[in-house]
């Protein structure tokens, strides 16, 4: 079985010489020429790459200032345009032939060499240029994160152009790994709006700065009450695109914590709250903290996807209101100021990191799932794991 791949892409301007502009613009304008060229030699009967590049690449190549490799794309390109065209046919739809339009170029191994200094050398019409990548000052551009890891390589990518600028969006695909979901050291992650996350483990994401943020949106725009998905939906769109960034960086933050968290701890699986339950067990939430719930959660599983951990999810019922040292769950609210404190046992937490270990341990009383594991869970705690029947293994 050929070896599964995980895929990602990161998208970095580039710094462009003045005189190399020009080369860049003459080969994304070449490699479209390319690309209708060998449309309209295969045009409707070839859809297959080989053949289409047998038949076209002589002409492209004689007709365009294209180099072979981007010739030979060229009629790749076309042959899956063509396809594209035939299965719409194919499905009773109409659909005519292939225009290209859109200012892009792709680059592979033969046509593009990334170095270690940030600059990257591609093939144009007439011989390379080498800019420079344009990455984020701080170290947390997202960029870094397949850049820096050796895990990653470099696979299709491509270049494109807009608004006077160059983007490279830089393909990279790393082996897939199995997540072992059924056994293993469970993260327990409780979701809220003092605190964003915290984790099983003590590691608090403050909610305050997003809070702040989300009150400026508020009052410049009453109408963000406003519940139902739809208006929500509508409402989003609105939001300016800095406001949006700024709220997803703080997420892919804070996601990137909770995936430090699972690994400094050797954890297989992250529990989370299901979404579906959250509006109870979080009453205070409006549909914009369900939105970045909903964000963060999907942003947590993107990122242990590829570390190789799984996500799973837990029913919040009674996670906030169950001691997680003895069990007992008191009746009513969770106790002010964002303390538990147990009637029962005495023990008095912080009340989201008494939840997110309740998460945790759900989820490892819940045991394997399925008769080819028999492995043990446990949770990972600050200082060490527990088992289900309250084993404490120091760390
Ligand atoms: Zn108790």
């Amino acid at each position: 079985m050929a070896e599964e791949y995980l895929y990602r892409t990161a998208i970095t301007r580039l710094r462009v010489e003045e005189s190399d502009r020009r080369l860049l613009k003459r080969t994304i304008d070449q490699f479209r020429d390319g690309c209708q060229l060998a449309v309209e030699e295969g045009f409707p009967r070839v859809t297959e790459k080989r053949t289409l590049q047998s038949i076209a690449y002589d002409t492209v190549r004689d007709e365009t200032a294209l180099k072979s490799q981007h010739a030979i794309l060229a009629t790749h390109r076309a042959a899956e345009a063509i396809a594209g065209v035939r299965d719409r046919w194919s499905e009773g739809e109409k659909a005519s032939k292939p225009e290209f339009t859109s200012p892009t170029v792709p680059y592979d191994g033969r046509t593009m060499t990334l170095f270690d200094d940030g600059s990257v050398s591609l093939t144009t019409v007439e011989g390379r240029v080498r800019p420079d990548l344009i990455l984020p000052d701080d170290e947390d551009g997202y960029q870094y994160e397949y850049l820096d890891d050796e895990r990653w390589s470099v696979t299709e990518s491509s270049l494109t152009a807009r608004d006077g600028e160059f983007y490279l969006h830089l393909g990279f695909r790393r082996p897939k790994t199995e997540p072992t979901a059924e056994d293993g050291t469970v993260l327990g992650v409780d979701f809220g709006i003092e605190n964003i996350a915290v984790t099983s483990t003590a590691r608090f994401f403050s909610g305050r700065e997003a809070n702040h943020e989300r009150d400026q949106f508020k009052k410049r725009r009453a109408s963000l009450q406003q519940t139902g998905t739809r208006s929500a939906h509508r409402t989003l769109q609105r939001l300016s695109h800095r406001e949006e960034r700024q709220h997803r960086q703080r997420l892919h933050e804070i996601a990137n914590g909770v995936l430090q968290e699972a690994l400094d701890h050797d954890c297989s699986v992250i529990a989370l709250e299901e979404l579906t339950g959250l509006h109870d067990e979080i009453p205070d939430a409006n549909w914009f903290d369900l939105w970045a719930f909903r964000r963060l959660r999907a942003y947590i599983e993107y990122k242990a996807t590829a570390e190789g951990i799984a996500v799973e999810s837990v029913d919040p019922r009674d996670t906030s209101k169950r001691c997680s040292e003895c069990g007992h769950v008191a009746g009513g609210n969770r106790s002010s100021r964002g303390r538990f404190h147990c009637d029962a046992c005495g023990s008095e937490a912080n009340a989201d990191y008494n939840a997110a270990k309740n998460i945790a341990l759900k989820h490892v009383r819940r045991g394997p799932q399925s008769s080819r594991r028999t492995g043990t869970r446990q949770c990972a705690l600050k200082s060490g794991t527990i088992t289900a029947n309250g084993t404490f293994v120091p760390m």
